[in-house]
């Protein structure tokens, strides 16, 4: 098969981490018979000073045009770079936010997944990193307390800030189902964090996924309040297979999972839309100190890649072998500078991008 793939690669490290990937699945091309074009876009600070803005509707219109948009990071050293002399609206970021509306992305995975290798970055306590995790943190995107009315005004004379959290059924609906549709490429699990104890609208996300759940009878589906899940994490995050939450409680979540794998150069995310479209970017951003040294690690956006694969594509086979690549680099003893203990031999951006396309 022949999929057009959007290439953003972005600013500060994104093209060295993004070009390892392409070079991951051209390797992945060749051993199973696909083609993979890579149709570069600019977007970002890159964008600003090439036209002016962070991002074109060229741009947009060409990455709804293709198969599925592969990003780095944007935006550059927020106290010195220029772009952060603009307008908030002209900025770096406004262009990744553009991009996110135009293309509808409303469902954000975050795969958080211990590596037995990397312990050792483990934050956890010992008995806990032993047994491991392999979870998927869902996060609902374009609803919710982030978007919903919001205003300060005074109200019989004291100063009064009010913000509304909103969402409706289909909003639910569509995340549950693919929440669902993920668990059962995984460990067939689901369970969806929140507040329903107090909020109206955590007891409709309830109701709606519960009545999602009945159409999929292979997949657990269990309920757990979000103080609760903030506990879970650091005690026994090996019970969590899918994890689906409503905006806000993703956004403080899915960093606790981050933050319990140790480290920002491993983790990837991908945000979808209805279709099997999808944007996917490593965690991590641009990160200005260490650009152009080629030492950044391409892991992430390498196993964004994979995601890509996985569930815009449906070659699963194929996701499997770029992340059972990384196992092995990883079991070899092959380090990036950040997670590399001191000791450790090193080894570049680009050689871990050619130990892995090796490998696959
Ligand atoms: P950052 O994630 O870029 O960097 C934080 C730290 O992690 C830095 O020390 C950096 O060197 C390190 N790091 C990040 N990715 C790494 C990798 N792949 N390999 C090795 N080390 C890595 O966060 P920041 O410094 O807060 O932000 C820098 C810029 O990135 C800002 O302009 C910010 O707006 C932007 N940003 C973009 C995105 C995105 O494009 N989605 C996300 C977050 C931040």
């Amino acid at each position: 098969m022949k999929y057009r793939i959007a290439s953003i690669k972005g600013d500060g490290i994104g093209p060295e981490i993004v070009t390892q990937a392409q070079k991951v699945l051209n390797s992945v091309g060749e051993k199973y018979g696909h083609e993979f074009e890579f149709v570069e876009l600019l977007m970002g600070g890159c964008s600003i000073d090439v036209n002016g803005v962070p991002l074109t509707e060229e741009t947009i219109e060409t990455a709804k045009s293709c198969d599925a948009v592969l990003m780095g990071s944007i935006g550059g050293d927020t106290r010195t770079s220029p772009w952060y002399k603009l307008e908030p609206s002209k900025r770096p970021e406004a262009g990744l936010l553009g991009i996110r509306k135009a293309l509808k992305l409303f469902a954000n995975l975050r795969p958080a997944y211990l590596y037995p290798e990397l312990k050792e970055a483990c934050p956890l306590k010992e008995e806990v990193a032993a047994k491991g995790f392999d979870m998927m943190m869902m996060r609902e995107l374009t609803g919710g307390l982030y978007f919903g009315e919001r205003y300060t005004k005074e109200i019989d004379g004291v100063m009064t800030a009010v913000d509304t959290l909103t969402y409706n059924e289909n909003e639910i609906r569509r995340i549950a189902i693919k929440a669902f549709d993920i668990a059962m490429k995984r460990r067939k699990k689901v369970t969806l964090v929140d507040k329903a104890n107090v909020l109206d609208s955590s007891r409709l996300w309830r109701k709606v996924t519960e009545e999602v759940a009945a159409d999929y009878p292979e997949v657990e589906f269990l309920v757990m309040l979000v103080d609760n899940c903030a506990m879970q994490l650091v005690k026994d995050p090996a019970q969590f297979d899918v994890v689906l939450t409503e905006n806000m409680f993703g956004d403080i979540l899915s960093d606790e999972a981050s933050m319990i794998t140790g480290s920002i150069g491993m983790l990837p995310s991908a945000s979808l839309n209805e279709t099997k479209f999808g944007l996917y970017e490593p965690s991590g951003g641009s990160a200005p100190d260490i650009a152009g040294k080629n030492i950044a690690n391409p892991i992430a956006t390498i196993l964004s890649a994979a995601m890509m694969l996985r569930y815009s594509f449906d070659l699963d086979r194929e996701a499997d072998a770029i992340e059972e690549a990384v196992k092995k680099v990883l079991r070899e003893g092959y380090r990036t500078i950040d997670i590399a203990k001191s000791g450790e031999p090193q080894v570049k951006c680009d050689e871990m991008g050619d130990l892995i396309a090796a490998r696959i």
